[in-house]
């Protein structure tokens, strides 16, 4: 069958049924697919249809090949505008020729069938009736969105920021303490009362006047922890006291237990300390004081000290919903073996290990690498609730390379494609309103490079959390890299050399190594053009995830 397929931002040219068997066929069957002037039941001006189009074409054809086996016709011609095309003019022709027009007629249906769920075309956006009276022109670019966006490739600094900018914290939740670990306080939490909230002995013993000069004493009380009975005590008297039990006045000290003999209720003391053994009212922190500050990670510690104050329902940080696909028809999963040219699929496990810093429902599945294969599989009531989507893999420019126009698809428009950053290049990052999403670099390194520096700050944003930010540390070693026109972020390890932490560098060859994941636990930044680092000498580095909290 003789496919013709052509993608135009101009109207459809009304010989377009000019068949492309002209002579042997029997049956032309022509479809025209017209912008109706409604959509969603609001009256609108035009459509504005977007595209990948090597892809489109590829898939258009690959759907032609496939039918015509079961339907076997002599011609497909398919012509399918883009950009913006007003109320009443075609969107799509398909002309197929046939012997006869029953297969015809059976192409055409299937092929319509089946374009609009495994095309990449879509409609990008409807013009309300109103627009194109206000000058919008047929076919005129887009003013906002993907064509609008400065599609170059971003250093490392414009990536964080751009990320940064576009994403915003979500909405926060109040959540029992217990389900607040790992999240990010949205609140500064006060003292409600001065802590300690009163006095109180330190030691197990016995409190006397602070100015008692005698040494024998009468027990004259005893106070467990739990228990407060005030009492002006007088010279000579001693109350026996706990631990953290409230002192029955002011101006006492405790004399600890192993400091004194006691017999009955005599208590004679052997020994004198200096100090008071009291922990004063407030001493600690006086109350309004704040004891948490927002945008702190709900460590164990800031947990403990929230429930000190009593903060048993903090606000923090929803749990993030994120979607993650890996793709690659050469990747098997860890307990597969990999026949020739296959490999184990280590990004999801990396993926996993690596969101484990940030409480989120994950949900992992790998794709068929083809377009039309891999949309269908999608759940898109799913996605459409997903915060955050990450795909690994397919996001160069290869043939079966489709993660860009699949998150375009899926609504995404995209910010950027590439970073100038090694390794890690071909690294995508799309926003729909507050979702983001990236397409990540299927190499391993790579892999962890861009998550570190793009997808934990995204996720650093959307949580309330500080993002990841470079820190100041010496080298352990020379690092010995020849100068490289991008930036490196380069695998290290923090780790303790002769007494006080220094980065050691870590050998990678290529963005495919994997040998450096086990030891790597930060990124040292190393400059463009750039020759190699010297030992001792002071660089930036960016530590691995969770690394600084908890
Ligand atoms: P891509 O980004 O799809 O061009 O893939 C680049 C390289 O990463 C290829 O060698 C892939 O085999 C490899 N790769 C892709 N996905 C994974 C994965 N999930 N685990 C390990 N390697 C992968
Ligand atoms: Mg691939």
């Amino acid at each position: 069958m003789v496919i013709e397929i052509q993608l135009t931002d101009l109207p459809i040219a009304m010989n377009a049924s000019a068949s492309p068997q002209r002579g042997s066929h029997g049956a032309l069957v022509e479809f025209q697919g017209v912008v109706r002037g409604e959509e969603n039941g609001r009256p609108i001006s035009a459509l504005d249809y977007e595209a990948y189009p090597e892809m489109a074409v590829r898939e258009m054809r690959r759907l032609l090949e496939a039918m015509a086996t079961r339907h076997p016709c002599l011609g497909a011609r398919v012509i399918h505008r883009t950009g913006i095309v007003p109320v009443g003019e075609t969107a799509i022709y398909v002309g197929i020729t046939a012997r006869h027009r029953a297969e015809g007629f059976a192409l055409l249906a299937e092929f319509m069938d089946r374009f609009k769920q495994e095309v990449p075309i879509w409609k990008r956006r409807a013009l309300p009736a109103r627009a194109m009276e206000a000058g919008g022109q047929p076919g005129a670019p887009a003013p906002t969105g993907r064509q609008g966006a400065n599609q170059g490739a971003r250093s490392l600094d414009e990536a964080m920021r751009e990320i940064g900018s576009h994403c915003q914290p979500l909405p926060a939740v109040r959540l029992p303490l217990a389900q607040a670990f790992g999240r990010v306080l949205r609140e500064t939490v006060g003292a409600a009362t001065d802590l300690p909230p009163f006095d109180c002995s330190t030691r197990d013993g016995y409190a006397i006047l602070a100015d008692d000069e005698a040494t024998e004493f009468q027990v004259v009380d005893t106070l467990p922890a739990a228990g407060w009975r005030p009492r002006q005590l007088q010279s000579g008297e001693a109350v026996r006291v706990a631990t953290g039990a409230p002192l029955p006045c002011g101006g006492l000290r405790v004399v600890m237990q192993e400091d004194a003999e006691r017999k009955d209720n005599h208590l004679r003391i052997t020994r004198r300390e200096a100090a008071s053994n009291i922990r004063l009212r407030g001493e600690e922190v006086k109350a309004g004081q704040p004891l948490v500050r927002a945008n702190t990670v709900v460590t164990a510690g800031a947990a403990a000290l929230l429930a000190t104050a009593g903060c048993a329902h903090p606000l923090v940080s929803p749990r993030l919903r994120i979607s993650h696909f890996t793709m690659g028809d050469e990747v098997v999963s860890p307990d597969q073996s990999p026949a020739p040219g296959q490999i184990r699929d280590s990004n999801s496990t990396l993926v996993r290990g690596l969101l484990r810093r940030f409480p989120c429902d994950l949900e992992q599945e790998h794709l068929p690498e083809d377009f039309a294969g891999a949309w269908a599989r999608l759940d898109l009531d799913r996605l459409a609730a997903a915060d955050v989507v990450l795909v690994s893999g397919g996001a160069s420019v290869g043939d079966k390379d489709f993660t860009r126009p699949l998150l375009e698809r899926l609504g995404f428009d995209i910010v950027f494609s590439q970073v100038n950053i090694r390794p890690g290049r071909p690294l995508i990052f799309g926003v729909s309103g507050a979702r983001v999403a990236f397409g990540l670099p299927g190499n391993p390194l790579a892999h962890y490079v861009c998550f570190h520096f793009a997808v934990a700050t995204a996720l650093a944003r959307l949580t309330g959390d500080k993002v990841p930010e470079f820190l100041r540390g010496r080298l352990a070693e020379r690092l010995d890299d020849p100068p490289c026109p991008r930036e490196t972020l380069w695998p290290a390890r923090l780790e303790f050399s002769g007494g006080v932490l220094r980065l050691q560098p870590l050998a990678w060859a290529s963005s495919g190594d994997v040998t450096c994941f086990g030891r790597a636990n930060a990124l040292v930044r190393k400059p463009a053009n750039g020759g190699p680092l010297e030992a001792g000498m002071e660089v930036d580095f960016l530590p691995a995830t969770g690394m600084l909290c908890g």
